[in-house]
């Protein structure tokens, strides 16, 4: 069936690239530890890359276990000496004030954040940057109101935090983890993604002009070895992971036997089901933000869908109109709506899984929108309709722009497809009633569910899984707990 929608596809805008000469990047970055930047003892370097080019940005210091020992020792020296001492109001100030800078410096974060890991300068813009800022706001909120967020407990740090962040929402993660460890009287080594650790390390520079004492954030870069050395470091009290299920079941697995407390947010393969009483227009810009967003570099992207078999032809017509208006391009221009796929090893993983879904039977559609000549990675929209259950693109995790589509007719089927999955991290529903939206959310073995909505996210709301997708919770007043230990 056709939509009665007449997508005009051949619109043309002018270009209206962000401008960036507003920015400062240095051709080398160090570390940042105990307050200052400091070379690797190894002197040891990689390329930080533009995903939209493939060339190199600046090149990013490498931390070795040496360093990552002379991190930890700082954060402990800052915990024992000024952290854990300083009063829970003066700690709150430190934090507002990173907030305040951060928000000032906005469009300064959201062009290196689009420019080092590809995302549409929108989002960065509209989205990361001020979610990050809203993130320290909140949670330097907290720090003198423990009591209130536990009564009749007494509250007390766990110590020295080891963070490991993924690539995805580069600086947003490290305010998910830098921002409720500091309010709880902690202090930090935290570790960026090896492609994108730009806004990491300005952030670093921003913690220097917020005048935090030195050792309380340290900053180190490198790869999974420097993820690793975080997590094995004996000084290390609490370990905090973002990234994907094998990684976080490796640090699972190293730490047993030891007393260091850890939270893992892991992988994801969130449905987002659509009731024939759903709103279908809103619904099919849901489908599109669940998926097609940050390029479906989104751990709880909607990338299974569910649609009730009535409307299924009109809402799979309606999504391929819509996804034919999607413009691909340049991360820094305004009217991009999908930018850069990470990085080339990640396009890799998005093509094999495309391959992958073919052979497994599914009817495969592509967006005809054209990819920039830049260089670059670059990936279209993609949705595979009759997949089924047992399929590799339904039941692992692709975290790019693929799109598995299955039909459903009852209420209890749909249900039971949604939860057959490894992962439980989000969900969403799209229906008009409210009694179906309550026994939906009850049922449905996710963390975050979204009604008619998708990817909606917010400082004062927990986040984090079921089952593989990981445990523990951030955001909200339940993102303060893995940083205490309660009396
Ligand atoms: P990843 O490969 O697991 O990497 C995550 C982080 O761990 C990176 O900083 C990585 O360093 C580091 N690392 C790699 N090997 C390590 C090891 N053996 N020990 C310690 N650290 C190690 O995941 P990714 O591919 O970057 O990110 C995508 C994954 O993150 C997806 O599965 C996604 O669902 C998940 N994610 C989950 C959430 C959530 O809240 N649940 C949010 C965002 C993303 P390098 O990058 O330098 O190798
Ligand atoms: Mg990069």
């Amino acid at each position: 069936m056709k939509s009665k929608l007449n997508f005009n596809t051949n619109w043309e805008y002018a270009s209206a690239p962000e401008s960036q000469d507003h920015i400062q990047l240095a051709d080398k970055y160090n570390l940042f530890i105990n307050g200052k930047f400091v070379a690797p003892k190894k002197g040891k370097y990689f390329n930080t890359l533009n995903p939209a080019t493939g060339k190199k940005i600046a090149s990013i210091a490498e931390a070795g276990a040496e360093d990552v020992d002379a991190a930890v020792k700082a954060a402990r020296n800052a915990y024992d000496k000024y952290w854990s001492k300083m009063s829970a109001k003066d700690r709150g100030k430190y934090i507002y004030r990173i907030a305040r800078l951060l928000q000032e410096r906005a469009r300064e974060f959201a062009v290196i954040e689009s420019l080092d890991g590809g995302k549409a300068i929108r989002e960065s813009k509209g989205i990361d940057i001020p979610l990050a800022a809203a993130h320290f706001f909140y949670y330097a909120g907290w720090a003198d109101k423990l009591d209130y967020a536990f009564p009749n407990r007494q509250t007390s740090p766990v110590g020295v935090a080891g963070q490991i962040i993924p690539w995805n929402f580069p600086l947003l993660m490290a305010a998910w983890k830098i921002a409720p460890a500091l309010a709880t009287g902690n202090t930090v080594v935290l570790k960026p993604a090896e492609t994108t650790s730009l806004t990491a390390l300005k952030l670093a520079e921003l913690i220097q002009e917020a005048d935090l004492p030195p050792g309380v954030v340290n900053i180190v870069t490198g790869a999974g070895a420097t993820g690793a050395a975080i997590v094995n470091h004996p000084d290390i009290d609490k370990v905090a992971f973002t990234g994907s299920t094998g990684v976080g079941k490796l640090i699972q697995n190293s730490i047993a036997g030891t007393d260091k407390k850890v939270t893992l947010e892991l992988g994801g393969k969130a449905a987002n089901i659509i009731m024939e009483d759903a709103p279908i227009d809103q619904a099919v810009e849901g489908i599109i933000n669940g998926i097609y967003f940050n390029q479906g570099h989104v751990c709880c992207a909607g990338s299974r869908l569910f649609v009730q078999e009535g409307i299924e032809d009109v809402v799979i017509q309606k999504l391929k109109d819509r996804m034919e208006t999607l413009i691909i391009g340049d991360p820094l221009d305004k009217n991009t709506d999908i930018g850069a796929i990470n990085s080339k090893s990640q396009l890799e993983t998005i093509e094999k899984y495309i391959e992958v879904g073919k052979q497994e039977g599914g009817n495969f559609y592509e967006s005809s929108c054209p990819l920039p000549s830049t260089g670059g990675y670059w990936c279209r929209p993609t949705l595979f309709t009759q997949a089924s259950q047992s399929h590799r693109i339904v039941q692992e995790e692709i975290f790019g722009p693929v799109l598995a589509v299955q039909s459903f007719r009852t209420l209890e089927e749909v249900l039971t497809k949604a939860n057959n999955t490894h992962y439980g991290l989000s969900a969403g529903v799209w229906t008009d009633k409210g009694s179906k939206i309550f026994k939906m959310t009850n049922k449905l073995r996710a963390g975050v569910i979204w009604a008619n909505t998708y990817n909606k996210f917010d400082p004062t709301s927990p986040f984090g899984g079921y089952k593989e997708s990981g445990f523990g919770r951030e955001g909200g007043l339940h993102g303060l707990l893995p940083y205490l230990r309660l009396n």
